[in-house]
């Protein structure tokens, strides 16, 4: 237990957020308890000489001297709020990373999208070794992560360079089932076999929010469009005829820069339904294998093999995709550094145009989160080594990094990455990362982003979860349609 007390003092979110990567899995109160291992005392005082926020930190107990500990320093908080705060975090990870023997290969980076401060450094004119001097100075990130920073965001300025971020958009297209539910799975999915009966309601139910939308946008161009879930190859091929036929009837689909559907499990996707999405322009898919080591599938409850991964992918080739994306995932229950290195050894016979490499996020409402007990985690060492060997792989194959995030809860704080030939990068991908353009989302629990660019802000809103609910909302929201 970490006990957080802050006397007008802010930054609780960044401090909480830095005692996370070191001390995943704890549990945080914010009042005094003789319970908490760690206690993160801040105050603000103002004295004579400045003002300044004084920190204390005590390691142990009491009660167990051998193990006590106490550290202290204070920031001077005359600095812009940025500083000030950057300052906080720099002192404090070192507190931390002294007493764990623990050094983060992002520093104090704990955010999301830490290639956004790369970009907007570039756009504001720094050079790249300016900026990587600033992410390892400011930020303490080692040279690698600093490194893969600065690759990133030198890819997306050169992808972006031509999109009209405020008079174009992207749609986003959820179909929520998928064949069975995933060990890790934390989107919104329904086992596909429960909503035989009802999914042509989805589907219309869909078609007209799409109609609606494409009412409402019809003077902004579509940029991309994305259809993802889900699987929505769990969808029959007559099912995807409907829904993509009702989107080229609404959208001028010939002029969008991008159409990606997510096949993603392999044992949804048929050679018929690759045809319907070929027929309407569908141009970049991904067939996502997670693992190609058999024992691994199975723990994780996917339907399908390692030969099913390599027969979709090749009836895939077959029906005339040369833009394929696959999904690996680091950290898998069970794995180790030298099943991912079969996993990427198998990818690479495949080649695929880009590959997107996740670490494991534990999400709370997730089937490996609530029976965690029935599996080992994986070490924080291992997932960087795993890492290494997908960095290295993908440079072997030509695929370069254009889009990185991180999530909270992954298998030692690290990144996902997404690693492209060039000119086969997924801008919708991008897009929903910069939070650059406005993306419309359709379908049970889609979040639309609409930015708006006058007030540098962006409104949110979200569709229900629920297919079910999802229908009826519909059916009330546009009765007039
Ligand atoms: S394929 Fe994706 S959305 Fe479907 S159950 Fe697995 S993790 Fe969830």
């Amino acid at each position: 237990m970490i006990a957080l007390l802050l006397f007008d003092m802010p930054f609780e979110q960044d401090i909480r957020e830095l005692f996370m990567a070191f001390y995943p899995g704890r549990t945080y109160i914010y009042k005094a308890d003789p319970q908490a291992g760690i206690i993160f005392t801040g105050r603000r005082i103002d004295n004579p000489d400045g003002g300044i926020y004084d920190v204390e930190l005590i390691f142990g107990s009491h009660t167990e001297p051998e193990a006590y500990d106490e550290e202290h320093f204070s920031v001077n908080i005359y600095n812009s709020r940025t500083e000030v705060k950057n300052e906080l975090k720099r002192q404090l990870y070192r507190i931390l990373s002294k007493h764990t023997g623990i050094e983060l290969p992002w520093g104090t980076l704990t955010g999301i999208r830490p290639v956004k401060i790369a970009v907007n450094m570039m756009e504001s004119g720094f050079s790249t070794q300016e900026v990587l001097d600033e992410i390892k100075t400011t930020y303490l990130t080692g040279k690698e992560k600093a490194c893969l920073c600065v690759d990133t965001a030198l890819n997306e300025i050169r992808i972006l360079k031509d999109i009209d971020y405020n008079n174009g958009w992207s749609l986003y297209i959820g179909i929520p089932f998928c064949p069975s539910t995933c060990l890790y799975c934390s989107f919104t999915s329904y086992p596909i076999s429960r909503w035989a009966l009802k999914k042509n309601e989805y589907i219309a139910a869909l078609c007209r929010e799409l109609e609606y939308t494409a009412k409402r946008m019809k003077d902004m161009k579509l940029h991309s469009i994305y259809i993802g879930g889900g699987t929505p190859t769990s969808l029959e091929a007559c099912d995807l005829e409907t829904l993509l036929s009702a989107l080229k009837s609404f959208f001028n689909i010939d002029d969008v820069l991008e159409f990606s559907v997510e096949a993603g499990r392999p044992d949804s996707i048929t050679y018929e339904k690759l045809l319907v999405l070929k027929k309407y322009g569908v141009d970049r898919i991904s067939v996502n294998p997670q693992s190609m080591n058999l024992k691994t599938l199975n723990t994780i409850g996917r339907n399908h093999d390692v030969d099913m991964v390599k027969e979709a992918f090749a009836l895939a080739r077959k029906a005339g995709f040369l833009n394929i994306n696959m999904d690996v995932i680091l950290g898998l229950p069970g794995e180790d550094a030298e099943d991912v290195q079969n996993t990427f050894y198998e990818l690479k016979r495949l080649a695929p145009e880009s590959i997107t490499v996740h670490c494991l996020a534990l999400k709370r409402a997730a089937r490996l989160n609530t029976e965690k007990y029935r599996y080992k985690s994986t070490a924080y060492e291992a997932v960087e080594s795993m890492l290494d060997i997908s960095r290295q792989y993908c440079r072997d194959m030509g695929l370069m990094p254009y889009y990185l995030y991180r999530q909270k809860n992954t298998a030692g704080n690290f990144e996902n990455v997404g690693y492209s030939k060039a000119g086969c990068e997924c801008i919708y991908n991008i897009m929903i990362m910069e939070e650059k353009q406005t993306i419309i989302g359709c379908g049970a629990g889609s979040t639309s982003k609409i930015v708006i660019p006058d007030e540098n802000r962006i409104e949110r809103a979200e569709n229900v979860k629920d297919p079910a609910l999802y229908i009826e909302r519909i059916k009330e929201k546009y009765m007039d349609l």
